[in-house]
């Protein structure tokens, strides 16, 4: 090794250092996806900013693969890596509320469920996704979609600084008056530019919401994916609502005959006064009869990690995406057509809304370019069995296949697989070029290339 070696770094860092052989690194060299089986030479699971400069040092001097970890969501596994240094920030998951400048801060590997737990507390909330254990990091990173987002944006527009270690080492402040390429780069660029120590969110006034899901017959769909397309368009702001195929998990409020039995669903959450909420999902809830749901008064947090258990650490992950800006009657025939083959109870195809709030944002104004698309949708390949592979590959192919079409060229990066690399250039549009000369500036020896990548 050219620069220091693992054991040198054991003796830098607060955090741990775990190498084959030591106890504990199966654990750490695991991700969400169960289909990535990778093999580090070192894991570091840092403390602190220090801990992270020590290991982006020891990768870039030993000319080592780099891989870093938030939450560990990604799809693709990019939070690790054969051979190599994954720097696993799960050990600095902290979240300070600032309620008085109603901003909060939440250290590189807090989680949706650590956020909205700490900011609950006030009142607060800002857009996240829609499971609890996603990190914050990697979902904003890319843009971050979820029910706040039509109301308050994507969860990148309300990022109002980062800490972030570069590839040389350095420490740097992004924000609006410091590093301002490198701010805007990451807002939607992904982990191209540095590993973020910590990120500042604004919030909003969020408490207990309105919602959860109604399950409606598969016959339904055409004129269901019809109602939602023309409805989101101009319904209030505190809305946040989607469409999901999906199959009926064994849970008391779905008729216990009705178990096993694939539905369209619609996941609501309405965040305005409570007592307008039953008002307000009054469209969505009459637009057909509805087999079963659980709506109703709930705290944000609760919707946000009520669908955690459909999508437990350890399944088999492959997922394609894409932005849609009309939903034509040929593509809601091709989800007709393919929504209701969804083959596991925890794999599902949602259609989210990015219109309101995410359109007010100029498409250059940060780097997450589709800014004129009303939609978003993910085919969620999750099933627990590898034997089972190449059917589930197949149905999220096929579906693909089928709407992409009808779709923008370009999908949400965070939605998309590994086999996507090809796509990135699409994804960024107009952005692309920008992207690549900040890249150069902060990452010239592409040190951060494990994940959607952006080659300098
Ligand atoms: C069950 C599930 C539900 C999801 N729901 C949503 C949703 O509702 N909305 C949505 O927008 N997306 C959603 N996603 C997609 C999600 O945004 C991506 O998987 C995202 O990459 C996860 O971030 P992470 O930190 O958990 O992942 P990780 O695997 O830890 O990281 C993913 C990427 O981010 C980079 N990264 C992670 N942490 C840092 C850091 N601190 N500094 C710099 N780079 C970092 C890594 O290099 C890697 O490229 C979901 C994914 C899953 C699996």
């Amino acid at each position: 090794m050219a620069g220091i070696s693992v054991d040198q770094l054991r003796e830098q860092v607060r955090g741990d250092v775990i190498a084959p052989g030591d106890g504990g690194y199966e654990d750490a060299r695991t991700v969400y996806n169960a289909m990535i089986d990778r093999r580090p030479d070192v894991v570091v699971r840092a403390a602190n900013a220090g801990d992270v400069i020590a290991a982006v040092n020891l990768a870039r001097e030993n000319g080592l693969d780099l891989a870093v970890r938030g939450g560990g969501h990604s799809v693709p596994g990019f939070g690790t890596c054969d051979g190599g240094v994954v720097i696993d920030l799960s050990g600095m998951r902290g979240v300070r509320v600032d309620p008085a400048t109603r901003t909060a801060r939440a250290e590189g590997g807090a989680t949706w469920g650590d956020f909205n737990a700490a900011t609950y507390a006030f009142g607060l909330a800002t857009t996240g996704g829609i499971i609890s254990t996603t990190g914050v990091a990697g979902l904003t990173l890319g843009g971050g979609i979820g029910y706040l987002a039509r109301g308050f944006g994507l969860s990148c527009d309300n990022l109002v600084s980062a800490d972030v270690v570069t590839a040389d080492g350095r420490f740097l402040v992004a924000s609006g008056t410091e590093n301002d390429d490198l701010f805007w780069a990451i807002r939607g660029g992904g982990g191209n530019f540095g590993v973020v120590t910590s990120f500042e969110f604004r919030l909003h006034p969020v408490k207990d919401i309105y919602g959860g899901p109604m399950f409606f017959e598969l016959d339904k769909a055409a004129d269901i994916l019809r109602f939602y397309r023309d409805f989101i368009q101009d319904a209030p702001e505190e809305l946040g609502v989607f469409p999901a195929y999906q199959i009926a998990p064994p849970l008391p409020f779905i008729p216990e005959d009705r178990h096993g039995d694939t539905f369209i669903a619609m996941v609501a959450c309405w965040a305005g006064p409570l007592d307008q909420g039953e008002r307000a999902l009054a469209p969505i809830h009459d637009v057909a009869p509805v087999v079963a749901e659980f709506v109703g008064p709930m705290p944000y947090p609760a919707l946000n990690s009520a669908f955690d258990a459909l999508v437990p650490p350890g399944l088999q992950h492959y997922w394609k995406a894409n932005f849609v800006t009309e939903l034509t009657d040929e593509a809601i025939d091709a989800h007709v057509q393919h929504g209701p083959k969804v083959p596991a109870v925890n794999s599902t195809m949602h259609i989210y809304p990015i219109n309101g709030a995410c359109h007010r944002v100029a498409a250059d104004a940060t780097a997450f370019a589709y800014r004129e698309a009303n939609f978003a949708t993910v085919i969620a390949g999750m099933w627990p069995e590898p034997a089972e592979n190449e059917a589930n590959i197949a149905w999220v192919r096929d579906y693909y296949d089928a709407t992409a079409p009808h779709s923008e060229e370009g999908g949400y990066i965070n939605f998309m697989a590994g086999d996507d690399q090809e796509r990135i250039k699409a994804n960024y549009r107009g952005n692309y070029d920008r992207l690549v000369s900040v890249k150069r500036k902060y990452d010239p020896g592409n040190l951060f290339h494990l994940n959607q990548n952006i080659q300098p």
